[in-house]
């Protein structure tokens, strides 16, 4: 193959939205991805005969309005479709997008916690609105180097001064917190505390009694409402394709190749596992930092600093995912279904993650995509997309369990369960971890992936890094793609 401007290491959202942007601006890319479907994750496959169902995510509602803009993805084929409610318990608890009337479901489980609803919401929203330009771009960083990281700095200094005294005493209070000290000051309900802070443990080894799980609720309010995206990688694929770039799909990287003749190393291309080699100008990975930089990089080319604060970078992916091709759906099944009806209740569902064990009563979100997208299923039926937490890497979970806690032992056709184990094997997830790194507070903003490097260069010249394991981490974003795309854009070749 002809030499290359950039080699595209692995082919998730984010690695074809890096290639898609890369492609529009004038460079000659190839994305390779070792399996033989594009979108990693978000990608779909075939559950049953007429059912498709997501590899990863079901919930698309992080997606950039940015990246969906300037890629064109609407005119490539994606299709958002908002879901409301956005949460509903089995229980009978129901939230809304519209905040009224989720202030009159709350009323029938806690008076006091209706009133508390629209001032809880406002200032979350207040705290989104200053956090999310943050995580939309780069990482500001302390290690001013530059002018231009300088004037970050005073950006976000100045974003946070306009918070107000008020909000901005409230954020630094808050970040550290549990979701459940935070919770626990606005709401006396269980049940109403239990269904907001379900989102926040999506995908870490955490409860919501440990510190800086309200850092990771905030993230997820950072997002538009839950939504069903239809056709997200096609059309990433499309856009990638569109400017002229090329996705290659069933062959893996198996090495990063460094041009040894300067003493610093400098990349050069990849080789393939089917031992084809492709030069190229500069490689973008979006892989996992693991696979990226202990297992196709000559740790040599790193330093052992870097080597080492690699190496400590926790994973413990602790979701599984059952898909279900459904025969009838039982009633009250739209939305978001919240299992885990305490805070009580899910703390204790990861205890047994603590110590390496699958937990006995798992907390569950369930999903019915074919409810927004029919297309999914044939005519009547449905497929229904259940996350497990918490089933640490290495362990595994009865679907019969699962089925019979969401009283759909009648209705099952066919299933098909993904352990942590199994996204460790099939999409290269280490430990299972869905984020590519648990997003704990101390792995975001300019720690991720490592101290030093969230601006998307390694210490490779020539060596980008933008997949989850980047800042501002997992999730349907597109967002390290972006960033990382450009950081190699600007830089001089
Ligand atoms: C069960 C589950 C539920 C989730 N739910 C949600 C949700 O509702 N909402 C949300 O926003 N997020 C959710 N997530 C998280 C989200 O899916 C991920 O954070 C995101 O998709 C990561 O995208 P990515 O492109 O960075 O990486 P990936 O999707 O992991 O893509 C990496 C790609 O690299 C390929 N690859 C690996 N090694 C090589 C190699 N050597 N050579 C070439 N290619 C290689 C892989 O095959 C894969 O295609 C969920 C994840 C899981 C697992």
């Amino acid at each position: 193959m002809a030499k290359r401007d950039v080699v595209v290491i692995g082919g998730g959202h984010n690695g074809l939205t890096a290639a898609a942007y890369l492609a529009r601006a004038g460079k000659s890319v190839v994305v390779v991805e070792k399996r033989d479907a594009v979108g990693g994750l978000a990608g779909t496959y075939e559950l049953a005969p007429g059912f498709r169902a997501s590899v990863g995510p079901d919930l698309a509602g992080l997606l950039s309005a940015e990246v969906i803009a300037d890629l064109e993805l609407k005119r490539h084929g994606l299709e958002i479709f908002p879901l409301d409610p956005i949460v509903s318990t089995p229980e009978g608890l129901t939230l809304w997008r519209d905040v009224a009337n989720s202030v009159e479901a709350i009323r029938k489980h806690s008076p006091k916690d209706a009133d508390s609803y629209p001032e809880f919401v406002a200032l979350v929203d207040t705290l989104a609105a200053f956090l999310k330009p943050l995580l939309t771009k780069p990482a500001p960083t302390p290690d001013i180097q530059s002018g231009a990281d300088l004037l970050e700095l005073l950006r976000l200094g100045w974003g946070f001064r306009r918070l107000g005294k008020q909000a901005m005493h409230e954020l630094l209070r808050i970040l550290p917190m549990s979701l459940s000290d935070f919770l626990d000051e606005w709401f006396e309900n269980d049940l109403v505390k239990a269904a907001l802070a379900g989102p926040g443990l999506e995908g870490i080894c955490l409860g919501p009694r440990a510190a800086g799980t309200a850092a990771l609720f905030l993230y997820q309010r950072l997002g538009d409402n839950p939504a069903i995206a239809k056709n997200l990688a096609a059309s990433m694929d499309a856009a990638v394709r569109s400017h002229g770039g090329v996705v290659r799909t069933g062959d893996g990287v198996s090495a990063i190749l460094i041009d040894e003749a300067k003493l610093s190393g400098r990349v050069r291309g990849v080789s393939l596992e089917n031992g084809e080699t492709i030069e190229a100008t500069q490689v973008l990975s979006s892989v996992s930092p693991r696979r990226t930089f202990l297992e196709l990089l000559d740790p040599v080319w790193l330093g052992p600093s870097f080597v080492s604060e690699i190496n400590n970078i926790r994973y413990r992916g602790v979701t599984a995912k059952l898909d279900l091709a459904l025969d009838k759906l039982p009633d009250g099944c739209n939305g978001v279904l919240h299992v885990g009806p305490s805070l009580d209740f899910l703390e204790r569902a990861c205890d047994a993650a603590k110590y390496g064990r699958a937990s006995n009563e798992p907390f569950l979100r369930a999903v019915v995509p074919s409810l927004a997208d029919p297309s999914v299923a044939p005519a009547g039926k449905h497929v229904m997309s259940v996350l497990i937490q918490y089933v640490p890497v290495g362990t595994s979970i009865a679907a019969e369990k699962v089925i019979a806690a969401l009283g759909l032992t009648d209705s099952v056709l066919h299933q098909h369960m993904w352990t942590p184990s199994d996204y460790e094997r099939e999409i290269g997830l280490p430990d299972g971890s869905l984020h590519h790194g648990e997003m704990a507070l101390d792995q975001l903003f300019f720690m991720r992936p490592v101290p030093g490097w969230s601006q998307y260069e390694t210490p490779v010249e020539g060596l980008f890094f933008g997949g989850a394991g980047a800042h501002p981490g997992g999730g349907i974003t597109g967002v390290p793609g972006r960033n990382a795309a450009h950081a190699l854009v600007k830089q001089r070749v």
